[in-house]
């Protein structure tokens, strides 16, 4: 999970004299409301959150499948009921909220289902806030009920979560925010991660097999201290490229990337043999990703 950028403006489908009456409606109806997919699903609605999250999923990042079929739109404050308390009739004044909508896939959506725990459960909130301004994922009154799962939109995940090297997604510095989506989401899914280890290897892979070819190329004489940073800038290069690459937002599992930036140490040094030329790949990037020298700018 990181963090998404969504503005604050709704699409005008949300706001339209047919989508009110909706909401009129699923005031009066309350836990009884039948949430119309094709209202808050509507095509540019989908079409928007497809945009805004990248064509990913808000909770896992994997990537969703253009054709519509497979984006799932999950209702951040469940709509209908709620799993941690069952006197809740859910948040059915949400149904149609733009802030409470995020773009999901099939299996995240349903893992979390009704799930909407809080740090305590005597803050939570039964029925509407008078004033519809509150309505917001992000007003004071929500923000009030201290829920425990990461909003993309209002939270920092990247504060809360972290990956392994070895594919994991974990809590950072003890979160228990970050811990409990963890659970609700079932990010550590097996799919999920073999999908991110299999990049990890595959990255660690590539950089041990350039930095052996430069080691023995050492060997051989056939590089010295003269060519030897135009030649690890021109071997690492794509290597380098890719791994920068798979930090930006629109990218799947891009937490993972950012963190593979950060701790290149622990996920690609630490983890390489004893005799495996560790020095020859700690110059590549410090080559690469020293604010001055940086090939890749
Ligand atoms: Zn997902």
């Amino acid at each position: 999970m990181i963090k998404v950028h969504k503005a604050k403006k709704k699409p005008s489908a949300l706001i339209s004299d047919k989508t009110i009456k909706w909401v009129e409606r699923a005031l009066q109806e309350r836990k009884n409301h039948k949430a119309r997919n094709h209202i808050y699903g509507e095509e540019t609605i989908r079409k928007l959150l497809r945009s805004i999250y990248s064509d990913k999923c808000g909770y896992c990042e994997s990537h969703i499948n253009p054709s519509h079929s497979y984006m799932r739109i999950d209702h951040y404050r469940p709509k209908g009921r709620v799993r941690e308390n069952s006197e809740h009739p859910g948040y059915y004044w949400l149904v149609y909220e733009w802030s409470n909508l995020i773009s999901c896939c099939e299996v995240c959506n349903m893992e979390k289902g009704d799930s909407f725990p809080l740090e305590n459960e005597k803050d939570r909130l039964f029925q509407p806030q008078k004033n519809m301004a509150e309505w917001k994922a992000d007003s004071l009154s929500f923000c009030s009920e201290k829920p425990l799962l990461l909003h993309p939109e209002i939270s920092t995940p990247e504060n809360h979560l972290k990956v392994s090297i070895c594919g994991e997604i974990r809590e950072k510095n003890g979160s228990i925010h970050g811990k409990e989506s963890i659970n609700i989401c079932k990010l550590n899914r097996r799919g999920l991660i073999l999908n991110r280890k299999k990049a990890i290897d595959g990255i660690r892979t590539e950089l041990k097999k350039t930095a052996l070819s430069i080691k023995r190329d050492i060997e051989k004489g056939q590089i010295n201290e003269e060519n030897f940073l135009d030649t690890v800038r021109e071997r690492f290069l794509s290597e380098f490229k890719l791994l920068k690459m798979m930090q930006n937002p629109n990218k799947e599992y891009s937490l993972m990337g950012k963190n593979m930036l950060k701790n290149f140490e622990s996920f690609f040094i630490e983890t390489l043999p004893d005799g495996d030329p560790k020095d020859i790949l700690i110059k590549a990037f410090a080559l690469f990703f020293e604010p001055d020298s940086s090939p890749l700018k």
